[in-house]
């Protein structure tokens, strides 16, 4: 059996009477030599598990199958389960479980379901909810050792921008504290089936060991984070003092952005996560 195969795949879809949902971000991947990268991109092998998020009609699941101890898959639509049950038929190291990802408590599920095997995430994600995913396993997993992800083309330049850049902001942030991201690979609308409106790329996020920076408190971190970059054209100073997250006085602020050595006129999008760490530690400090 060859997923990757459109004839073969129109054949295993029209078999079970199946029709793709747009709502669901339904694109299956048809391009092997794709399909390949992820698996090789991913650095999963026969000793450590595979968690994919939206397994479809199964062509990367077999993939993963083929590659890893054990492939455990979590798919929101119901009407894929006896397909998957077919395409995965000659696979006794798989399970789907039929749940919407968000729902899932993940430590959970990978504690049950992998004992101590290290575990790689791998997806062809739905569109809509991309972002809201992987920072679900990013905060909650500890026991993910990297993420390897189909996602949109855009967003994945944003995750791995750098200060100064035109994408830098709230994204590149958050993913650069948990992981260090590498695109692996670019796949143009034909490589699936429909084929979507944009272009994709599959990006690796190599769990770190540790966050980036060591803050003394994330939440504030992320809080003043998303202030900066809530309001991209104001200076530093006049979004951290108008955020609604920060309650010391302005010329507070304008003395933590000289204790991480920067100019009172910098703007948010300029600061790399070491900054922003200086600036919540010296925050955080003032404010109790
Ligand atoms: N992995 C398949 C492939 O590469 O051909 C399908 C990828 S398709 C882009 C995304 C898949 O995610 C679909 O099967 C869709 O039903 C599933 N999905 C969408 N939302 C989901 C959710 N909240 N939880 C789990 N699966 C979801």
């Amino acid at each position: 059996m060859n997923l990757t195969n459109p004839s073969q795949l129109k054949n295993v879809l029209g078999a079970y009477g199946f029709s793709f949902s747009k709502s669901l971000g339904q694109n299956f991947l048809i391009d092997e030599n794709v399909l390949n990268k992820i698996i090789l991109g991913s650095g999963i092998d026969e000793s450590k598990g595979a968690l994919e998020i939206g397994p479809g009609a199964g062509t990367l699941t077999r993939a993963l199958a083929q590659n890893s101890k054990k492939t455990v898959a979590v798919e929101i639509d119901k009407r894929l389960m006896p397909l998957l049950g077919y395409t995965l038929n000659d696979f006794k190291n798989t399970k789907v479980i039929n749940e919407d990802v968000m729902q899932v408590d993940l430590n959970k599920l990978i504690e049950e379901e992998f004992g101590d095997m290290e575990v790689a995430v791998c997806a062809n994600l739905p569109y809509y909810i991309t972002t809201p995913i992987i920072m679900k396993v990013l905060e909650e997993c500890s026991r993910v050792f990297s993420m390897t992800v189909m996602i949109q083309k855009e967003v994945a330049e944003r995750m791995v921008a750098k200060p100064g850049g035109k994408d830098y902001g709230a994204l590149s942030v958050a993913v650069q504290f948990y992981t260090e991201p590498k695109i692996v690979c670019h796949a143009e609308p034909h490589c699936f089936m429909p084929q979507p409106k944009v272009a994709s790329t599959v990006i690796n996020l190599r769990v770190l060991d540790k966050p980036a920076v060591d803050v003394k408190n994330k939440k504030l971190f992320f809080e003043i984070v998303k202030s900066a970059f809530g309001q991209r054209r104001k200076t530093l100073l006049n979004a951290l003092s108008k955020s609604p997250y920060i309650s010391i006085e302005k010329e507070e602020i304008a003395k933590a952005i000289e204790f991480a050595g920067l100019p009172l006129d910098i703007r948010g999008e300029r600061l790399s996560l070491e900054e922003f760490g200086k600036i919540t530690d010296y925050i955080e400090e003032r404010k109790k």
